[in-house]
Protein backbone atom coordinates (compact mmCIF):
# COMPACT_ATOMS: atom_id res chain seq x y z
CA UNK A 1 0.00 0.00 0.00
CA UNK A 2 2.49 2.65 0.78
CA UNK A 3 5.00 1.39 -1.84
CA UNK A 4 5.20 5.16 -3.72
CA UNK A 5 5.95 6.55 -0.15
CA UNK A 6 8.42 4.27 0.91
CA UNK A 7 10.83 4.69 -1.79
CA UNK A 8 11.54 8.66 -1.87
CA UNK A 9 12.01 7.52 1.75
CA UNK A 10 14.90 4.75 0.80
CA UNK A 11 15.84 6.96 -2.22
CA UNK A 12 17.05 9.34 0.34
CA UNK A 13 18.69 7.32 2.84
CA UNK A 14 20.62 5.71 0.48
CA UNK A 15 21.39 9.20 -0.56
CA UNK A 16 22.28 10.12 2.57
CA UNK A 17 24.72 7.17 2.99
CA UNK A 18 26.36 7.72 -0.05
CA UNK A 19 27.24 11.11 1.08
CA UNK A 20 28.35 9.91 4.41
CA UNK A 21 30.63 7.33 2.51
CA UNK A 22 31.61 10.34 0.73
CA UNK A 23 32.74 12.40 3.42
CA UNK A 24 34.42 9.29 5.05
CA UNK A 25 36.35 8.95 1.96
CA UNK A 26 37.71 12.57 1.97
CA UNK A 27 38.21 12.56 5.71
CA UNK A 28 40.89 9.77 5.36
CA UNK A 29 42.61 11.35 2.12
CA UNK A 30 43.01 14.76 4.40
CA UNK A 31 44.46 12.43 6.60
CA UNK A 32 46.76 10.53 4.85
CA UNK A 33 47.72 14.21 3.20
CA UNK A 34 48.27 16.21 7.02
CA UNK A 35 50.47 13.00 7.83
CA UNK A 36 52.09 13.17 4.71
CA UNK A 37 52.92 16.64 4.25
CA UNK A 38 54.18 17.05 8.17
CA UNK A 39 56.11 13.56 7.87
CA UNK A 40 58.07 15.44 4.98
CA UNK A 41 58.47 18.51 7.02
CA UNK A 42 60.52 17.13 9.84
CA UNK A 43 62.31 14.77 8.01
CA UNK A 44 63.23 17.21 5.13
CA UNK A 45 64.50 19.68 8.19
CA UNK A 46 65.30 16.71 10.92
CA UNK A 47 62.83 18.72 13.29
CA UNK A 48 62.65 15.55 15.60
CA UNK A 49 64.94 13.26 16.71
CA UNK A 50 65.03 10.30 18.80
CA UNK A 51 64.93 11.05 22.42
CA UNK A 52 63.40 14.77 21.83
CA UNK A 53 60.93 15.60 24.18
CA UNK A 54 58.33 17.70 22.22
CA UNK A 55 56.92 21.10 23.71
CA UNK A 56 53.57 21.46 21.57
CA UNK A 57 52.53 24.96 21.73
CA UNK A 58 48.80 24.78 22.00
CA UNK A 59 46.33 28.07 21.76
CA UNK A 60 42.69 26.89 21.28
CA UNK A 61 42.99 27.67 17.54
CA UNK A 62 42.38 25.15 14.30
CA UNK A 63 46.31 25.17 13.66
CA UNK A 64 47.75 24.00 17.09
CA UNK A 65 44.69 21.53 17.28
CA UNK A 66 45.56 20.15 14.15
CA UNK A 67 49.30 20.20 15.30
CA UNK A 68 49.30 18.25 18.00
CA UNK A 69 46.34 15.55 16.08
CA UNK A 70 48.91 15.06 13.29
CA UNK A 71 51.69 14.81 15.89
CA UNK A 72 50.48 12.07 17.95
CA UNK A 73 49.23 10.12 14.92
CA UNK A 74 52.96 10.50 13.41
CA UNK A 75 54.36 9.34 16.98
CA UNK A 76 52.54 6.10 16.94
CA UNK A 77 54.93 5.22 13.74
CA UNK A 78 57.48 7.09 13.21
CA UNK A 79 60.89 5.43 12.87
CA UNK A 80 62.25 7.17 16.27
CA UNK A 81 60.83 7.43 19.55
CA UNK A 82 60.30 10.55 21.40
CA UNK A 83 57.93 12.54 23.62
CA UNK A 84 55.43 14.81 23.13
CA UNK A 85 54.07 17.62 26.01
CA UNK A 86 51.08 20.03 25.27
CA UNK A 87 51.84 23.35 27.02
CA UNK A 88 49.22 26.09 26.66
CA UNK A 89 49.44 29.86 28.08
CA UNK A 90 46.44 31.15 29.72
CA UNK A 91 47.14 34.97 29.19
CA UNK A 92 44.01 35.61 31.70
CA UNK A 93 42.03 37.07 28.63
CA UNK A 94 38.75 38.06 29.48
CA UNK A 95 36.29 35.13 28.68
CA UNK A 96 39.15 32.49 28.68
CA UNK A 97 37.30 29.36 28.84
CA UNK A 98 40.44 27.85 30.99
CA UNK A 99 38.57 24.02 31.21
CA UNK A 100 38.14 23.69 27.69
CA UNK A 101 42.09 22.69 26.83
CA UNK A 102 42.64 20.82 29.88
CA UNK A 103 39.24 18.42 29.18
CA UNK A 104 40.29 18.06 25.85
CA UNK A 105 43.95 17.05 26.43
CA UNK A 106 42.20 14.66 29.68
CA UNK A 107 40.35 12.59 26.53
CA UNK A 108 43.23 12.45 24.41
CA UNK A 109 45.30 11.41 27.01
CA UNK A 110 48.93 13.29 26.89
CA UNK A 111 50.97 14.74 29.07
CA UNK A 112 50.16 18.60 29.37
CA UNK A 113 50.70 21.57 31.12
CA UNK A 114 48.92 25.08 31.13
CA UNK A 115 50.97 27.96 32.05
CA UNK A 116 48.58 30.95 33.77
CA UNK A 117 50.39 34.39 33.05
CA UNK A 118 48.15 37.16 33.25
CA UNK A 119 50.06 39.00 30.59
CA UNK A 120 46.56 40.15 28.85
CA UNK A 121 46.95 43.00 32.09
CA UNK A 122 50.31 43.98 31.45
CA UNK A 123 50.24 44.21 27.92
CA UNK A 124 46.63 46.37 28.31
CA UNK A 125 48.42 48.39 31.39
CA UNK A 126 51.54 49.80 28.78
CA UNK A 127 49.86 50.06 25.31
CA UNK A 128 47.89 52.81 25.04
CA UNK A 129 44.34 52.23 24.08
CA UNK A 130 43.90 52.12 20.39
CA UNK A 131 47.19 50.78 19.57
CA UNK A 132 47.93 47.17 18.23
CA UNK A 133 48.97 44.99 21.33
CA UNK A 134 50.16 42.03 19.43
CA UNK A 135 54.20 42.95 19.55
CA UNK A 136 54.03 43.15 23.63
CA UNK A 137 51.90 40.44 23.97
CA UNK A 138 53.88 38.14 21.59
CA UNK A 139 56.97 38.93 23.31
CA UNK A 140 56.30 38.69 26.48
CA UNK A 141 54.45 35.32 25.66
CA UNK A 142 57.34 33.83 23.76
CA UNK A 143 59.92 34.36 26.72
CA UNK A 144 57.67 32.33 28.99
CA UNK A 145 57.06 29.13 26.35
CA UNK A 146 60.87 29.83 26.06
CA UNK A 147 60.93 29.54 30.32
CA UNK A 148 58.44 27.27 30.16
CA UNK A 149 60.62 24.92 27.49
CA UNK A 150 62.89 24.59 29.92
CA UNK A 151 61.32 24.28 33.11
CA UNK A 152 59.91 21.07 31.44
CA UNK A 153 63.04 19.48 30.07
CA UNK A 154 61.78 20.49 26.20
CA UNK A 155 64.01 19.80 23.40
CA UNK A 156 62.08 21.35 20.78
CA UNK A 157 59.18 23.76 20.76
CA UNK A 158 56.96 23.54 18.34
CA UNK A 159 55.07 26.17 16.64
CA UNK A 160 51.55 26.02 14.82
CA UNK A 161 52.23 28.12 11.76
CA UNK A 162 51.68 26.70 8.47
CA UNK A 163 52.75 27.56 4.57
CA UNK A 164 50.14 30.32 4.34
CA UNK A 165 51.53 31.43 6.92
CA UNK A 166 55.27 31.34 5.76
CA UNK A 167 54.09 33.08 2.88
CA UNK A 168 52.16 36.12 4.23
CA UNK A 169 55.38 36.45 6.40
CA UNK A 170 57.63 36.47 3.22
CA UNK A 171 55.58 38.85 1.65
CA UNK A 172 55.69 41.37 4.41
CA UNK A 173 59.07 41.03 4.56
CA UNK A 174 59.80 41.81 1.18
CA UNK A 175 56.76 44.99 0.68
CA UNK A 176 57.65 46.67 3.95
CA UNK A 177 60.93 45.47 5.51
CA UNK A 178 62.94 45.20 2.31
CA UNK A 179 64.24 41.89 2.84
CA UNK A 180 63.92 38.30 1.30
CA UNK A 181 63.37 36.52 4.43
CA UNK A 182 60.64 34.32 5.54
CA UNK A 183 59.40 32.09 8.32
CA UNK A 184 62.05 29.47 8.81
CA UNK A 185 60.45 25.40 9.58
CA UNK A 186 63.54 25.46 12.48
CA UNK A 187 65.41 27.91 14.19
CA UNK A 188 67.52 28.57 17.51
CA UNK A 189 65.64 30.64 19.78
CA UNK A 190 66.41 34.70 19.79
CA UNK A 191 67.78 33.23 23.53
CA UNK A 192 70.50 30.60 22.51
CA UNK A 193 68.01 28.32 24.37
CA UNK A 194 65.07 26.42 22.53
CA UNK A 195 65.24 24.88 18.82
CA UNK A 196 61.90 26.02 17.44
CA UNK A 197 60.22 23.59 15.02
CA UNK A 198 57.17 24.15 12.66
CA UNK A 199 55.82 20.99 11.56
CA UNK A 200 53.05 22.73 9.63
CA UNK A 201 55.72 24.22 7.26
CA UNK A 202 54.43 22.49 4.26
CA UNK A 203 50.49 22.28 5.05
CA UNK A 204 47.86 24.97 3.92
CA UNK A 205 45.66 26.68 5.77
CA UNK A 206 42.62 25.71 3.97
CA UNK A 207 43.76 21.70 4.83
CA UNK A 208 43.69 22.84 9.01
CA UNK A 209 40.42 24.70 8.67
CA UNK A 210 38.57 21.55 6.07
CA UNK A 211 40.38 18.88 9.51
CA UNK A 212 39.17 20.95 12.48
CA UNK A 213 35.49 20.91 10.82
CA UNK A 214 36.25 16.94 10.50
CA UNK A 215 37.35 16.70 13.98
CA UNK A 216 35.57 19.31 15.94
CA UNK A 217 37.73 20.46 18.03
CA UNK A 218 36.84 23.19 20.65
CA UNK A 219 37.86 25.86 19.59
CA UNK A 220 38.80 28.79 21.26
CA UNK A 221 37.99 32.11 19.51
CA UNK A 222 41.55 33.77 18.85
CA UNK A 223 39.63 37.74 19.95
CA UNK A 224 39.42 37.34 23.27
CA UNK A 225 41.96 40.15 23.58
CA UNK A 226 39.97 42.46 21.66
CA UNK A 227 43.13 43.26 19.23
CA UNK A 228 42.72 43.66 15.35
CA UNK A 229 44.72 41.60 13.26
CA UNK A 230 47.80 43.31 12.45
CA UNK A 231 46.39 45.07 8.85
CA UNK A 232 49.19 44.23 6.53
CA UNK A 233 48.98 40.53 7.22
CA UNK A 234 45.58 40.60 6.79
CA UNK A 235 45.86 42.32 3.31
CA UNK A 236 48.90 39.70 2.23
CA UNK A 237 46.11 37.49 3.33
CA UNK A 238 43.95 38.68 0.75
CA UNK A 239 46.20 39.25 -2.02
CA UNK A 240 47.09 35.67 -1.50
CA UNK A 241 44.14 34.45 -1.87
CA UNK A 242 42.91 36.49 -4.69
CA UNK A 243 46.00 35.76 -6.60
CA UNK A 244 45.09 31.54 -5.80
CA UNK A 245 41.37 32.10 -7.05
CA UNK A 246 42.54 33.75 -10.15
CA UNK A 247 46.23 32.15 -11.12
CA UNK A 248 45.55 28.48 -9.18
CA UNK A 249 49.06 27.44 -9.14
CA UNK A 250 50.87 30.27 -8.31
CA UNK A 251 50.59 29.95 -4.32
CA UNK A 252 52.03 26.37 -4.91
CA UNK A 253 55.01 27.87 -7.03
CA UNK A 254 55.86 30.83 -4.93
CA UNK A 255 55.91 28.03 -2.12
CA UNK A 256 58.04 25.81 -3.89
CA UNK A 257 60.53 28.81 -5.02
CA UNK A 258 61.12 29.29 -1.14
CA UNK A 259 63.06 25.51 -1.18
CA UNK A 260 65.00 26.28 -4.81
CA UNK A 261 66.82 29.87 -3.70
CA UNK A 262 69.68 30.59 -6.02
CA UNK A 263 71.90 33.32 -4.33
CA UNK A 264 74.28 33.77 -7.57
CA UNK A 265 70.77 35.26 -9.31
CA UNK A 266 69.81 37.56 -5.90
CA UNK A 267 71.56 40.46 -5.26
CA UNK A 268 73.44 40.03 -2.21
CA UNK A 269 76.85 40.45 -2.14
CA UNK A 270 77.35 39.38 1.42
CA UNK A 271 75.18 35.78 0.36
CA UNK A 272 77.20 35.05 -3.46
CA UNK A 273 80.95 36.17 -3.61
CA UNK A 274 80.15 38.33 -6.36
CA UNK A 275 83.62 39.99 -6.34
CA UNK A 276 85.34 36.89 -7.01
CA UNK A 277 83.30 35.81 -10.02
CA UNK A 278 85.84 35.11 -13.23
CA UNK A 279 85.57 33.22 -16.39
CA UNK A 280 87.13 29.77 -15.65
CA UNK A 281 87.21 28.57 -19.29
CA UNK A 282 85.44 25.47 -18.92
CA UNK A 283 81.43 24.97 -20.36
CA UNK A 284 79.17 25.33 -17.30
CA UNK A 285 76.13 22.29 -18.05
CA UNK A 286 74.27 24.82 -15.39
CA UNK A 287 75.77 28.13 -15.87
CA UNK A 288 73.87 31.21 -16.69
CA UNK A 289 72.68 31.53 -21.03
CA UNK A 290 72.80 35.33 -19.54
CA UNK A 291 71.13 36.83 -22.65
CA UNK A 292 67.94 34.75 -23.08
CA UNK A 293 65.12 34.93 -20.98
CA UNK A 294 64.94 32.04 -18.24
CA UNK A 295 62.40 29.83 -19.10
CA UNK A 296 60.33 29.50 -16.20
CA UNK A 297 59.42 26.20 -14.87
CA UNK A 298 58.84 25.05 -11.44
CA UNK A 299 61.41 22.66 -9.67
CA UNK A 300 60.41 19.36 -8.72
CA UNK A 301 59.88 18.54 -4.72
CA UNK A 302 63.66 17.60 -3.63
CA UNK A 303 64.15 13.72 -3.47
CA UNK A 304 64.76 14.26 0.09
CA UNK A 305 61.08 15.37 0.62
CA UNK A 306 60.26 11.88 -1.13
CA UNK A 307 62.64 9.63 1.09
CA UNK A 308 61.73 11.41 4.16
CA UNK A 309 57.66 10.44 3.46
CA UNK A 310 58.28 6.65 3.61
CA UNK A 311 60.54 7.55 6.36
CA UNK A 312 58.11 9.45 8.19
CA UNK A 313 54.82 8.32 7.39
CA UNK A 314 55.79 4.72 6.31
CA UNK A 315 54.10 4.94 3.21
CA UNK A 316 55.38 6.27 0.02
CA UNK A 317 53.34 8.72 -1.81
CA UNK A 318 50.74 6.91 -2.68
CA UNK A 319 47.93 9.20 -1.63
CA UNK A 320 45.93 10.50 -4.52
CA UNK A 321 45.18 13.62 -3.44
S1 LIG B 1 45.57 39.04 19.03
FE1 LIG B 1 45.53 39.41 21.25
S2 LIG B 1 46.32 37.50 22.15
FE2 LIG B 1 46.87 37.50 20.00
S3 LIG B 1 48.93 38.39 19.94
FE3 LIG B 1 47.48 40.07 19.60
S4 LIG B 1 47.14 40.93 21.62
FE4 LIG B 1 48.03 38.90 21.93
Amino acid sequence: MNAPDTLPVAEALQQGLAKERKAEREAHKLEKRLCRLVGQAIGDFNMIEAGDRVMVCLSGGKDSYGMLDILLKLQARAPVSFELIAVNLDQKQPGFPAHVLPEYLHGVGIPFHIEEQDTYSIVKDKVPEGKTMCSLCSRLRRGILYRVAQELGATKIALGHHRDDILQTTFLNMFFGGKLKGMPPKLVSDDGRNVVIRPLAYVPEDDLSAWADHRGFPIIPCTLCGSQENLQRKQMKAMLRDWDKRFPGRIESIFTSLQNVVPSHLMDHGLFPFADVRATGRPEPQGDIAFDEDESCASPTPVSSQVNVIRWTGAARDDTD
